[in-house]
């Protein structure tokens, strides 16, 4: 679940972190009266669930009221990487000295969290990643012994922060450890963390992540559940009981079986395509469960070929390719499809398909050339 700025304050100022008082605004209006009573300056910033407001224009310094309506009327309604602007954070400006980043996230494959901190903030962390990477300092946390102080400060220290921001910062990054960890996070972002030039450091931006399987634990969390941004192709797959994940590429995926679709899903970028999509079907690939795939994927205007990739097991080869060809009749369907079909009475199966096979329905036997020809396939309809 993506927090929206606000909401990530508040959540981080339950562990003591510093952060500017501040009000939501659904209207211009509103931004106004908030502003007033809060006192300008004022920052006016747009809350949606995406990075990069300030480069799109979605995060203004006001030094008046007046300057606040003028923001805020342009900042509501903007469209910020396709999310549209419907809420707006007015909060008390703060003079900036320096600007930091830190995050914690899960490192899965070391199997710990990992910390980032770096004196280079404001910008993107990944430009910094790749322009300069020893420009960030690095924890490895195991989770069982958490992140002792002597440790935090190590870590700070190799930072090359200002030497007035450490001590602040030691102690942010304890409570943002604390916030992460107990609060069931998968990413705990400040990007900027501010040096003030009063010496003070604080927190001028939230990127929070909670893990939606948490919510058990957490009661408070339901609200975040409702300002979630949904993806459209999503809801659909859930109302027909799909498995489905929505993803940026062009190769819409078909599989049966979450591990095959992973697979599936891994497979085609190993080749040098872009999954559309994650979709297990589950265990039988009768016309009803396909017909609802292929309308799903279909109904994805970014989908240039389709592929479907089923392993047999309790059901059976011809089962499926019936189901299949059952649904092309019921499914108007606007990209080309590469089928692999294995696994019990893989050749049954093969063989109802072939007479039917076309430019619009293609067989391979093995899955890495299925993944190939559905990526050629997609290239070419670009
Ligand atoms: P993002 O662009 O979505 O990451 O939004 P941020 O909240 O990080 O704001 C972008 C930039 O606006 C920050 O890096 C700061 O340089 C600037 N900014 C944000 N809040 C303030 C503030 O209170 N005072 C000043 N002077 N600048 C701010
Ligand atoms: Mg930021």
């Amino acid at each position: 679940m993506d927090l929206f700025e606000y909401q990530g304050k508040e959540f981080f100022a339950q562990y003591g972190m510093p952060v500017s008082p501040g009000k939501i605004a659904f209207s211009v209006d509103e931004a106004v009266a908030h502003a007033e009573e809060l006192g300008p300056p004022v920052m006016v910033k747009a809350q949606v669930h995406t990075g990069g407001r300030g480069k799109a224009g979605g995060v203004k310094f006001a030094a008046t009221v007046e300057d606040v309506r003028e923001h805020a009327g342009n900042i509501f309604g903007l469209d910020i990487k396709g999310h549209i602007v419907k809420r707006v954070w007015i909060e008390k400006a703060s003079d900036i000295a320096e600007e930091y980043y830190a995050s914690f996230t899960l490192d899965r494959s070391a199997k710990k969290h990992l910390g980032m901190l770096s004196a280079e903030g404001g910008v993107e962390i990944e430009t910094v990643a790749e322009e300069n990477p020893d420009a960030i300092s690095k924890i490895w946390v195991d989770p069982v012994d958490g992140l002792t102080e002597a440790a935090c400060r190590e870590w700070v220290e190799k930072a090359n922060l200002n030497p007035d921001a450490v001590e602040g910062t030691i102690t942010i990054l304890q409570q943002l450890y604390t916030a992460y960890t107990e609060g069931d996070a998968d990413l705990c972002e400040i990007n900027p963390l501010i040096l003030t030039p009063e010496g003070k450091v604080h927190v001028l931006d939230a990127k929070v992540t909670l893990d939606g399987n948490s919510t058990f634990r957490h009661e408070d969390y339901a609200q975040y559940d409702e300002t979630q941004t949904r993806d459209e192709r999503e809801e659909a797959a859930h109302a027909k009981g799909l498995q489905y994940v929505g993803l940026e590429g062009s190769v819409g995926v078909i599989a049966n079986g979450a591990g095959l679709a992973m697979s599936t899903v891994d497979v085609v970028n190993q080749v040098g395509g872009k999954p559309a999509n994650f979709l297990d079907i589950g265990g039988g690939a009768n016309a009803d469960v396909m017909s609802g795939a292929l309308e799903v994927i279909n109904n994805d205007p970014n989908v240039k070929s389709i592929f479907i990739n089923i392993f047999g097991g309790i059901t059976r080869g011809e089962e499926v390719a019936n189901g299949i060809l059952e649904a092309m009749q019921r499914v108007d369907i606007g990209a080309p499809i590469v089928i692999r079909l294995d696994g019990t009475n893989a050749e049954e199966g093969r063989a109802i398909l072939e007479p039917n096979l076309s430019d619009m329905l293609r067989m391979e036997t093995t899955m890495l050339d299925a993944a190939r020809t559905a990526v050629e396939l997609a290239q070419e309809q670009k």
